[in-house]
């Protein structure tokens, strides 16, 4: 199994260098992750990233970074990104792009990438189009991970993040040993503020409208892998990389 990789770089963006071991495989995946919230993309992209020794970029990562930096920190449009993300609204395309474009670095990673989060519009993924047809880069696949919406619900309502060390943990069906505190680290468990009922529902909807449109954008291009994201994160893991066997 490859070493998981250093993705600091596309956390903090600017200048910062990533570090870590390359693939051992040899082969650059360059990979997008789409599927509604909710079923299992963060997990995949971990287990994912591990086994191929890609780079894990998730947009969604560095605006919780951004949220947990000092506010004198951020800049005005992330702070207007984190008022969107709070209510579980999608952060306007053009913050998103600019903030892709100014780690395009990441994606020029001689190991290739996991896209997670990122693009979540239309306009976004013709965005990212631009962006690697300039690097002479392009696309391995799109693993779509679908799931019926009330699993989604029960998924996301359940799901709870420790404050220390970010490990993931779901009240039923993957309850830490004492409820609230991280098997790991011992750290407070929290859940995510859009992951309440409220937000969960405009997250949904946003997902429907703006997002599902990516499905028939990537497989008109022939990039799209449709995996079901029912069973454990195991079986979906092996799965996904079934269907990437075949595909690649
Ligand atoms: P995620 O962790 O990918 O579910 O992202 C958490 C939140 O960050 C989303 O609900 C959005 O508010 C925001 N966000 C992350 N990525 C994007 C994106 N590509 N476009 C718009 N908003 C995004």
């Amino acid at each position: 199994m490859a070493q998981k990789r250093d993705n600091s770089a596309w956390i903090k963006g600017g200048n910062a260098t990533s570090a870590g071991a390359p693939s051992s495989s040899g082969k650059a995946w360059r990979l997008i992750l789409l599927g509604a919230p909710g079923v299992g993309k963060g997990t995949q992209a971990d287990l994912l990233c591990e086994r191929l020794g890609t780079l894990h970029l998730s947009t969604g990562d560095v605006f919780r970074a951004a949220k947990a930096a000092p506010a004198g920190d951020r800049t005005p449009a992330i702070e207007r990104a984190l008022g969107y993300m709070k209510r579980g609204e999608l952060v306007p395309d053009d913050t998103v792009i600019d903030l892709v474009r100014e780690r395009v670095a990441c994606l020029r990673d001689a190991t290739g990438f996991l896209l997670d989060g990122f693009p979540r519009t239309v306009v976004q993924a013709e965005a990212l189009d631009q962006l690697m047809k300039a690097e002479k880069l392009s696309l391995t696949g799109v693993l779509d991970y679908e799931l019926p919406t009330d699993e989604v619900v029960k998924r996301l309502s359940g799901r709870r993040t420790c404050a220390k060390c970010r490990a993931g943990f779901h009240v039923v069906t993957m309850a830490p040993k004492k409820e609230g505190v991280c098997d790991h680290c011992g750290g407070e468990l929290y859940q995510r503020e859009d992951d309440r009922p409220e937000s969960i529902r405009v997250r949904l909807d946003a997902y429907q409208k703006s997002t599902s449109p990516l499905t028939d954008y990537y497989r008109k291009l022939g990039l799209l892998i449709p995996i079901s994201a029912t069973g454990s994160p195991e079986e979906i893991f092996q799965r996904s990389l079934t269907a990437l066997k075949a595909k690649g």
